[in-house]
């Protein structure tokens, strides 16, 4: 009998994110002959993500939809999925490392006594069995781990993989049955209050444009955002501009920030230390915008452009803004 591999998805806001389908992606990819792949989604209201995500499933999508699933919180999502793992039996779990994932993964490992490995960035597959890359070090060295127990459950990090595509017949949808109530919770999250309303999640844009210190006050972003805009990204920040009182710590990307591996990075005015690095090196693209032409950024920068940022970033705007219109 083949393994069954089950990859929990996620939404945000009502949407299935994008890193669901990533995780369904490495499922494939490691899905041997008879292998099985069930796709679990929790949360509340879910006709709208479970379609879309049956539609890039060959097998089942499993609903877990209850109001204290809504929101994330361990203790209800534990409830939850304790009876499906106990009942389905995964050998192996896939989860996105998001919050979400980060949080619940140990606790499915735990549950499931199985082995689990984090923030994976690549997989491929060898005469050994499936070998998976994680950073170390905040970025500077990599790791190949491989699973040694039969079981095991594995984070993987936004925007790494490609997504899953969609299938020629979309998966069965089966609600399971309700594994939360009846069961008192210590905790009940009432209200989720964001201290940002940002168009796009950074942790899922395909571009950052982001400011350190350099920006020099909270209007220094506003130019960020104007190209951020014209390349539908999300604006991000160094810990500098943020401890500056430049912008929210929400935007923060770094080693105590946000870890973010979109395909362009635009670093406006950050000079590149280590803990800045950690969040961000594994970007596709990197371009560092800073007047210092020593400035460490441009050590890892692909594309470098020394100069004033208050200039720079208003010409790459205009031109962005001509060729994609
Ligand atoms: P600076 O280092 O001051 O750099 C500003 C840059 O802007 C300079 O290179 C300058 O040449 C350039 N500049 C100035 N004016 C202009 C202009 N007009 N045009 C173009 N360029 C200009 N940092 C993070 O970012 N994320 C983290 O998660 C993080 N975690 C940390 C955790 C720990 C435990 C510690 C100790 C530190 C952490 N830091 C983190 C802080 C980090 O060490 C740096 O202090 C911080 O990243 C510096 O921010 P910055 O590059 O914006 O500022």
């Amino acid at each position: 009998m083949g393994k069954r591999m089950m990859v929990v998805a996620e939404t945000k806001d009502g949407k299935l994110r994008q890193v669901s389908l990533e995780a369904l992606h490495a499922a494939y990819t490691l899905k041997e002959e008879g292998d099985e792949i069930i796709a679990v989604l929790p949360g509340h209201g879910l006709d709208a993500p479970a379609r879309e995500l049956a539609g890039h499933v060959e097998g089942r999508v499993i609903t877990l939809d209850h109001p204290d699933l809504k929101t994330y919180s361990a203790e209800a999502y534990y409830l939850a999925f304790s009876r499906l793992l106990d009942e389905d039996q995964p050998d192996l779990v896939l989860l996105g490392h998001t919050a979400v994932g980060r949080d619940l993964a140990p606790q499915l490992a735990a549950r499931l006594d199985a082995g689990q490995i984090s923030d994976v960035t690549a997989l491929e597959i060898t005469d050994e069995g499936a070998l998976f890359t994680r950073p170390l070090f905040a970025g500077k060295a990599f790791e190949k781990k491989r699973l040694t127990g039969s079981r095991g459950v594995v984070t993987l990090r936004p925007n790494n993989l490609p997504p899953a595509g969609p299938v020629a017949s979309p998966a069965e949808i089966v609600p399971a049955g309700d594994t939360v109530s009846g069961t008192p919770l210590q905790t009940v999250i009432r209200d989720i209050v964001r201290k940002t309303t940002g168009k796009v999640d950074l942790t899922e844009a395909k571009v950052v444009v982001s400011g350190g210190r350099g920006v020099k006050s909270a209007d220094g972003f506003k130019p960020l955002e104007e190209l951020a805009e014209v390349l539908q990204g999300a604006v991000g920040a160094s810990r500098g501009a943020c401890d500056a009182g430049y912008c929210d710590y929400a935007l923060q990307i770094g080693q105590t920030g946000k870890v973010v591996t979109p395909e362009l990075y635009i670093a406006c005015g950050i000079s590149g230390a280590i803990q800045h690095l950690a969040g961000m090196s594994q970007s596709r693209i990197i371009i560092a915008i800073n007047k210092d032409p020593e400035a460490p950024i441009f050590k890892i920068a692909d594309y470098g452009i020394v100069g004033d940022l208050f200039e720079v970033v208003p010409l790459l705007t205009r031109e962005f803004k001509q060729t994609l219109s």
